[in-house]
C-alpha cells in the first residue's frame, strides 16, 4: 500500500497499520481482527464482573435448514462466545419448519431467564417471514437490533440494541479518531441489516448521508463525494479506484465467492492507493460484526439484570 515506515497508532498499537508516505498521507489498512480482538477482551472483562454477582450471559442461536454459510456463521459465533465466556446455545430446525414452529420455539426462547440474547440466523428458508419471526423475539433479547422497536428507538436517535455490522463500523470510525459531525458519508446498499441502520447510526453523529441502491442513476457521482464509503452491495469489485474520493475512509461490505477467493465489494488492489483507510476482505468488517455481537449479548444482559 505505501513503502513509507510503519507508525503504531496513539489510540491502539495493534489495530490499525498506519504508514506514512512521502507526501505525508496517511494510509491505513483497518484490521478488522485486531478491532475486534480489544472488544472481545473489554466484553470478556464485563462477562467476568457480571460473574462476581452471579450472572453468566446467555446466547442463543435459531438455525432453519441446513444452509451451509450459515452453520459456518454460527459455528464462528458460537466460538466467539467460548472466547469471552458467554454461555450460548444453538438451536436447530428442520427445513420443514412452519411459521408456527419458529415462533414458538423463539417464545419458549424468550421465556427462558437463562437467555438473554436470541439471533435468528438468516436467511430463512422459502415461506418463512423474516420480519414476522424478528417480531417474536422479545426487543430486550434482540441482539442483533433488527426488532422494529430497537430499529424505531434508533431512528429516534436513542439506540439500544443496534444492528452489529453498522455498529462495528461505527466502533472502527470512532477508533480511527475521524469527527463524524459535519463528516461527507455516502452507503451503498439500502439493505434493513446494513445500510438503512447505518443511516441512522451516521446521522445521530451529524454526518451528512448519502444512500445509493441499485437504482440509484449515476453512483460514481455519489461516491466521489464521500470522506467515508460504506459499500455494502454484494457485488464483486463495483466501486473501482476512479469512483473514489482521494483520502476517503472506505468500509468495504461485501462478502463474495468469485472462484476459490472470498472478495469484498471493492476493488482492493486499486483503490488502497487512493484511500487514507480502507478494509480488507477478509478480515475487516466481517471479525467486528461478530465481536459487536458479543458485546451487544452483554448490553443486553446487563439492562435485564439491572
Ligand atoms: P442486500 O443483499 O439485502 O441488498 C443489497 C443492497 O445493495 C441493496 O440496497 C441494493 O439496492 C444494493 N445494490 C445491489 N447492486 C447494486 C449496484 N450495482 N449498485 C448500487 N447498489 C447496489 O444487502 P446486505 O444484506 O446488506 O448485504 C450486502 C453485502 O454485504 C453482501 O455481500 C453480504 O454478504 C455482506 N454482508 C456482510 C456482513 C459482514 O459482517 N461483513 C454483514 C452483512 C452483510
Amino acid at each position: 500500500m505505501c513503502a513509507g515506515r510503519s507508525w503504531s497508532c496513539a489510540r491502539s498499537s495493534h489495530s490499525i497499520r498506519i504508514c506514512r508516505d512521502r507526501h505525508d498521507v496517511i494510509d491505513m489498512i483497518i484490521d478488522g481482527k485486531a478491532l475486534a480482538a480489544d472488544v472481545e477482551a473489554e466484553t470478556a472483562r464485563r462477562v467476568k464482573k457480571l460473574a462476581q454477582k452471579g450472572i453468566l450471559p446467555g446466547l442463543a442461536t435459531v438455525l432453519v435448514g441446513e444452509n451451509p454459510a450459515s452453520q459456518m456463521y454460527i459455528r464462528l459465533k458460537h466460538s466467539a462466545c467460548a472466547r469471552v465466556g458467554i454461555r450460548s446455545e444453538n438451536v436447530v430446525l428442520p427445513d420443514s419448519s412452519t411459521e408456527v414452529d419458529l415462533i414458538a420455539k423463539i417464545q419458549e426462547l424468550n421465556r427462558r431467564p437463562d437467555i438473554n440474547g436470541i439471533l435468528l440466523q438468516l436467511p430463512l428458508p422459502k415461506g418463512l417471514s423474516p420480519q414476522k419471526a424478528m417480531m417474536s423475539i422479545l426487543p430486550e433479547k434482540d441482539v442483533d437490533g433488527f426488532h422494529p422497536v430497537n430499529m424505531g428507538a434508533l431512528l429516534l436517535g436513542a439506540e439500544r440494541l443496534v444492528p452489529c455490522t453498522p455498529r462495528g463500523i461505527i466502533f472502527a470510525l470512532e477508533r480511527l479518531g475521524k469527527k463524524l459531525e459535519g463528516a461527507e458519508a455516502v452507503i451503498v446498499g439500502h439493505s434493513n441489516v446494513v445500510g438503512k441502520p447505518l443511516a441512522a447510526m451516521l446521522l445521530n453523529r451529524n454526518a451528512t448521508v448519502q444512500v445509493c441502491h441499485v437504482f440509484t442513476r449515476d453512483l460514481a457521482e455519489h461516491t466521489k463525494d464521500a470522506e467515508i464509503l460504506i459499500v455494502a452491495a454484494g457485488v464483486p469489485a463495483l466501486i473501482k479506484k476512479e469512483m473514489v474520493r482521494p483520502g476517503a475512509i472506505v468500509f468495504d461490505v461485501g462478502i463474495n465467492r468469485v472462484g476459490d477467493k472470498t472478495v469484498g465489494d471493492v476493488d482492493f488492489d486499486n483503490v488502497k492507493d487512493i484511500a487514507s483507510a480502507i478494509t480488507p476482505v477478509p478480515g475487516g468488517v466481517g471479525p467486528l460484526t461478530v465481536a459487536m455481537l458479543l458485546s451487544q449479548t452483554v448490553n443486553a444482559t446487563e439492562s435485564q439484570a439491572w
